[in-house]
């Protein structure tokens, strides 16, 4: 099996967004150490209106200037080292600004079909070129939408076309949530690994594009409880890098803790107690996509990943979206 360990690098966007050093940086700097330590490659999909805003506002403040520079050294190393660097798109980085030594998160446009077409075609191409004016290679052919939100599709299609992003991951088989910001829906998606689509990514079709969705698992309420209860018990080995708060979603924390909910197959917290489950129930597919984000690593997910890959790379291949598209 082809196994992607691929993580949204990014801040938060909630109250606070904690800082590049807590969130990004660091967590990465450690996940890095453990890729190394077994010769293995990551996907970091780069949160790019981050680093735009950057460096907009950076020239104004200049306690920006370590940020945007620490950030751009990072995904540069990265992307030198061999790890690969795709595109993710959080869009209300357009509304959002810096002020008074912080970042003020506006997220009435969370999603990229909250704007019009031509907004969407500039935030897309602006995006991508930024990210690569950094690896200075044209390394940008995949995407993951910020909160999983790429439907409809149809407002992503065209310029996808014209910006050669060949590659979806934000689908997860039987995922859906709705709130003011977010808005997504799975429960159609094929139970394969892969598959051609051309006008929705839940579609298997004949078309320019290939989702290669994130794996899924369906999590009992007990899971989040010890979760939750972990987090408090042994906040050392559970409590995430990051140092901010999320985007409120409204209704899901008592969702989770008190009905079965289908998840991602994810390396954040506690989450990656359940990747040798996660394995057995996708052993049947060619591909398992693991997601995480740097900022909700905790030790606990750190040393759950290190014992993950030891176990399984004599039998499993540990891949990147690059080095496939290189075979
Ligand atoms: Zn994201």
């Amino acid at each position: 099996m082809n196994i992607y360990l691929t993580f949204d690098y990014e801040l938060y966007f909630g109250e606070r967004t904690g800082t590049a050093k807590n969130c990004i940086l660091h967590p990465t700097q450690l996940l890095k150490e453990v890729a190394d330590k077994h010769g293995v490659k990551l996907v970091q999909f780069v949160d790019v209106g981050y680093i735009i805003k950057l460096e907009e506002y950076k020239i104004k403040h200049p306690e920006l200037e370590e940020d945007y520079q620490l950030i751009t050294d990072q995904i540069r190393l990265l992307y030198q080292e061999g790890h690969d660097i795709q595109l993710h798109i959080h869009p209300h980085w357009e509304d959002s600004y810096y002020s008074e030594g912080k970042w003020h998160i506006v997220a009435k446009r969370y999603k990229l079909p909250d704007f019009d077409n031509e907004n969407i075609e500039r935030i897309v191409s602006t995006y991508k070129q930024k990210l690569e004016s950094l690896t200075e290679k044209e390394t940008a052919f995949a995407f993951r939408a910020g909160g999983w939100c790429i439907q409809p599709f149809e407002k992503f299609r065209e310029v996808f076309i014209k910006n050669k992003i060949a590659i979806d991951s934000s689908v997860f088989k039987n995922g859906k949530y709705s709130s003011e910001q977010y808005s997504y829906d799975f429960l159609s998606a094929p139970d394969e690994s892969s598959w051609t689509f051309n006008y929705d990514p839940c579609k298997i079709e004949t078309g320019p594009f290939t989702e290669i969705p994130i794996g899924s698992i369906k999590n009992s309420p007990l899971f989040y409880w010890k979760l939750f209860l972990l987090g408090r018990l042994n906040p050392y080995m559970h409590k995430p890098f990051g140092d901010g708060v999320p985007i409120t979603a409204p209704g899901q924390r008592k969702k989770l803790l008190t009905q079965y909910t289908q998840n991602t197959v994810s390396l954040d917290g506690y989450n990656a107690a359940l990747l040798d489950k996660a394995l057995r129930e996708h052993h049947n597919k060619k591909e398992l996509v693991i997601i995480g984000h740097p900022k909700s690593l905790t030790r606990f997910g750190l040393n759950a990943l290190d014992q993950f890959i030891a176990k399984n790379k004599s039998k499993h291949q540990f891949t990147t979206f690059q080095i496939e598209r290189s075979k």
